[in-house]
């Protein structure tokens, strides 16, 4: 499998970056992986939408899903033109119905609920869900390939049940929403210690860090999940491609 990171700040852009967007990739598969503000921007410079398998978006969170109601508008206005025939997959947590309404357009997409549990198979890829800790419904993401586990935490608070669900992964992008130095009683973010801790824990093979808050100096959260993780880690850059 390879992950192109195509947006990794959060909540909001730094000049220039987008927002969460990852797009996975085997020889014959791709799936988007949150849909961010300047993701789609970024996502045409590598790949077109027809190509696409599904959609997945961990939760209905602005930063983690703005440019789908974009994107509805690149596959539904083609539709209508007889330009593209197929109503690309969505999977997303039912929570909010009058936002997902809004997703209803020319039939661009064929939603579907993400429910924790669930298996899906795209192909060769085999994706499950875990429930994180977030104010809104939000999933954490393991998808496997021949043995190979990637898992994304998407955005949440310290969770045993992400250690649980990354255990021994080869990959795994994490969240790190806060430094320490910020972290209140209700953050609903990791810090970039306790990604690290969380690596740690769950024996993960390759931490890369995610989710940046755009004032913060990288190498003041590099160095703090240095303190908790000691394997191999990384920041992860915008439109850096990855390989699991
Ligand atoms: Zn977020
Ligand atoms: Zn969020």
């Amino acid at each position: 499998m390879k992950l192109t990171v195509l947006g990794n700040n959060g909540p909001y852009p730094k000049a220039g970056g987008a927002c969460s967007g990852y797009l996975l990739e085997d020889s014959k598969t791709k799936v988007l992986i949150d849909c961010g503000n300047g993701v789609l921007s970024r996502l045409f410079k590598v790949c077109d939408i027809e190509d696409l398998d599904a959609i997945v978006l961990s939760h209905l969170h602005s930063d983690h899903m703005s440019d789908i109601l974009v994107l509805k508008y690149a596959i539904g206005i083609n539709k209508a033109k007889g330009k593209f025939s197929k109503s690309i997959p969505l999977y997303i947590p039912f929570e909010d119905n009058e936002l997902i309404e809004r997703l209803n357009y020319n039939d661009a997409f064929k939603i579907i609920p993400i429910e924790e549990g669930d298996k899906i198979i795209i192909n060769d890829l085999v994706l499950q869900f875990k429930e994180m800790i977030h104010p809104v419904k939000t999933f954490g993401v393991k998808v496997e390939k021949d043995n190979k586990v990637f898992v994304y935490s998407s955005d949440t608070s310290y969770h045993e049940g992400l250690i649980e669900f990354a255990n021994e992964a080869d990959f795994l992008l994490c969240e790190c929403g806060v430094l320490e130095k910020d972290m209140e009683e209700n953050s609903n973010h990791l810090s970039a210690k306790q990604a690290g801790e969380v690596a740690t824990k769950a024996n993960i093979k390759r931490l890369v860090l995610t989710h940046f808050w755009p004032k913060y100096r990288l190498d003041r959260i590099m160095n703090e999940a240095m303190e908790t993780y000691d394997s191999l880690l990384e920041l992860s850059e915008e439109m850096k491609t990855y390989y699991i």
